[in-house]
């Protein structure tokens, strides 16, 4: 995937299943590109009906689904029974530490976190292909207010 950009990626990803890159799918993946780090579907298509209301809720829906299948993204689990959603493609790993009570969260790089969960998914005789890693706990402003 390389140097493939997020419209060639979604491009070829329709292709191989005989769907079309129509006005509406170009509009909804510049949209996705220009969201926040972390985003629901509720917040992502309240900011698609400001650009263009005749987008319907499913549509939306379906087209993050088709984001996330084809590797332009990945979802989330902050703990809070909703899906989240970010960008995969051109970025870096990372894993999470978020706030139990306000949901904020830090996006975080530990080389030794990654080398020990390699280490011990080898002790069990596997070899790692993926990871999500959420850390949950109290942020320093959340807890400035107990
Ligand atoms: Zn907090
Ligand atoms: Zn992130």
């Amino acid at each position: 995937m390389g140097t493939q950009s997020p419209e060639e990626v979604l491009q070829e990803y329709l292709r191989e299943r005989g769907m079309l890159m129509t006005p509406q799918r170009k509009t909804l993946l510049q949209l996705f590109l220009e969201e926040p780090k972390h985003f629901s579907a509720e917040e992502f298509y309240e900011r698609v009906k400001q650009v263009d209301d005749s987008i319907g809720q499913a549509t939306v829906y379906r087209t993050l689904k088709l984001f996330t299948e084809s590797g332009l993204a990945e979802t989330l689990d902050f703990g809070d029974g909703r899906t989240r959603y970010e960008r995969r493609l051109g970025r870096e790993h990372h894993d999470h530490l978020i706030c139990i009570r306000c949901r904020d969260s830090i996006e975080i790089r530990a080389p030794e976190i990654e080398r020990l969960q390699e280490e011990v998914a080898g002790r069990h005789g596997y070899e790692l292909t993926d990871h999500a890693l959420y850390l949950y706990g109290i942020c320093p402003k959340c807890r400035g207010k107990e």
